[in-house]
């Protein structure tokens, strides 16, 4: 078991406070290891360095701040596997796709290195003879990037990728579950000739070192991933600063399956979006509209699909299909929700109960039928291996249930009409919409969400714009 430091100015270095954060396994309770539960006073220090060498990062040329960033890539790719063990050690999903996380992570840093020679300006026509108008792109300074526990390796290139190569400078704090793979990232850094102070790592909670970092005068953009909650709170620490959020916050996906929908696509790809990383991801479907005529067929197939679902500890068993939930709260919501459904007259038609494992915090693959628009199961999310169904009779009626809600991130549709495609895809309110196929974005699409699901995005060339301002230049010929 091992104490571990905070990151700053390329270098560990101790908090100037004694309090630790302990880290452990959601699938045994075991300790894993400690984090500082940082003070103001750490922030303070890790945004010194970001602010100091911020102005010298962004006089590098952008093909330079590129090539460092393919040099992370390289690192992490070579110690893919002591990282994908490291993740599902503290944050309990499959080693398989911890793996895939890892590579993902060094694909997104060597994607946002590729923008290096393609970050654009514009030149505008001015209303005055002999005057050119030129729009600058430039760096917005100190980033402060706030991370959440389900995705928490991938979540540091996601910021720091578009942060680093557009000439800022960052000050990350990964979430008080998982900062285990964050003290891993840096370590890498260490092997690596990195300018210091470009990226700062600083651990603690959220209502400590997050406060602190987003409630700076100096920094310039959060980047936030996390809860609307969360979102919330910061958008008001920053009121008082008017500093620039981007927020990532959660989903509540609907999935629409039609009646000439291929029933095997729809089940195989809903089922694999609700026991991916056990439920616990944002653009995931986290309500399921059947047509009618379809219902009892679909969700049939569905729980035969759930219950034959292995889960387990992934660490001590390679095929399970998904792990723990990541702590008592997340398991104790999950319950209610389920329980509540039930008590409200909803079906259970697998699952329903804690699952097996003895200090873990396991829940059996889970579908409820009969669920209707008003019950919480459909309005919360929920963030498990859970999957209410509600019945809709045509395409009017599952629009409007999948735009009554509070979030508006992900949806998806299952048809073989392209019309129906097409009307959905006008009509429904979402940032993204996938047509029969599983919910997951491309890097070089663009994640964002509508309504309570965020302010801003991620990824793809509007992702990185996001990270730079604007200056504009009028030039008047003598
Ligand atoms: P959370 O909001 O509880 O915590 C996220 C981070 O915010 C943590 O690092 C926490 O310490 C910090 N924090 C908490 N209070 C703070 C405050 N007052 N000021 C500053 N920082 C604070 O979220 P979580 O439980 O870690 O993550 C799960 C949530 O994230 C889900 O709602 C999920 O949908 C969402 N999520 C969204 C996306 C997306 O791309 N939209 C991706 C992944 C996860």
């Amino acid at each position: 078991m091992s104490d571990y430091s905070n990151f700053v100015n390329g270098k560990f270095v101790p908090s100037s406070g004694t309090a630790r954060i302990e880290v452990k396994n959601p699938a045994t309770g075991e300790l894993i290891c400690t984090v500082p539960n940082s003070t103001k006073q750490d922030v303070d220090a890790a945004i010194d360095a970001a602010e100091k060498a911020q102005p010298i990062w962004a006089k590098q040329t952008a093909i330079a701040r590129a090539k460092l960033l393919k040099s992370i890539a390289t690192k992490i790719r070579e110690h893919c596997e002591p990282l994908a063990r490291v993740i599902t050690e503290e944050q309990g999903k499959t080693l398989g796709l911890a793996r895939v996380e890892v590579d993902f992570t060094a694909d997104y840093l060597d994607y946002m290195a590729e923008w290096g020679r393609r970050i654009e300006g514009e030149i505008i026509e001015s209303d005055r003879p002999g005057e050119t108008i030129f729009l600058f792109r430039q760096p917005i300074g100190v980033i402060g990037g706030i991370l959440p526990w389900n995705f928490p390796f991938f979540l540091i290139a996601r910021k720091a990728g578009p942060a680093l190569i557009t000439g800022n400078t960052i000050v990350i704090k990964p979430s008080e579950e998982t900062p285990h793979c964050a003290v891993k990232f840096c370590e890498l850094l260490t092997q690596l000739d990195i300018p210091p102070g470009i990226i700062n790592v600083i651990h603690g909670t959220g209502s400590g070192a997050g406060r602190a970092l987003s409630s700076s005068p100096r920094i310039g953009m959060i980047s936030f991933t996390g809860s609307v909650e969360t979102g919330s709170a910061i958008m008001s620490t920053d009121a008082a600063n008017i500093t620039k959020v981007n927020l990532e916050l959660g989903g509540k996906a609907p999935a629409i399956v039609m009646a000439d929908a291929d029933i095997d696509i729809a089940v195989s790809a809903i089922k694999s979006s609700r026991v991916i990383n056990s439920g616990q991801v944002c653009n995931c479907a986290e309500r399921v509209y059947v047509h009618r005529s379809v219902a009892e067929q679909f969700s049939s197939n569905l729980s035969e699909a759930m219950k034959s679902t292995h889960y387990g500890d992934p660490l001590q068993d390679e095929t399970v299909a998904y792990g723990p939930l990541i702590n008592e709260a997340g398991f104790r919501k999950v319950e209610k929700l389920v329980g509540n459904a039930v008590e409200a007259g909803a079906k259970l038609l697998t699952g329903g109960k804690r699952g097996e494992g003895e200090k873990g915090y396991f829940y059996e693959p889970t579908v409820i039928a009969g669920c209707t628009q008003d019950m919480e199961i459909i309005r919360k999310e929920i963030f498990g291996p859970v999957i209410p169904v509600v019945e809709f009779s045509d395409l009017d009626e599952a629009i409007a249930y999948a735009n009554d809600s509070d979030y508006g991130l992900t949806s998806s549709i299952y048809t073989k009409d392209l019309d129906v495609a097409l009307r959905a895809c006008q009509e429904i309110r979402f940032g993204e919409t996938y047509i029969n196929r599983e919910n997951f974005e491309a890097m070089q699409g663009f994640h964002a969400g509508w309504r309570k699901s965020g302010i801003g995005g991620a990824d793809g060339k509007h992702g990185l714009y996001e990270f730079l301002q604007t200056h504009v230049v009028y030039m008047q010929r003598q």
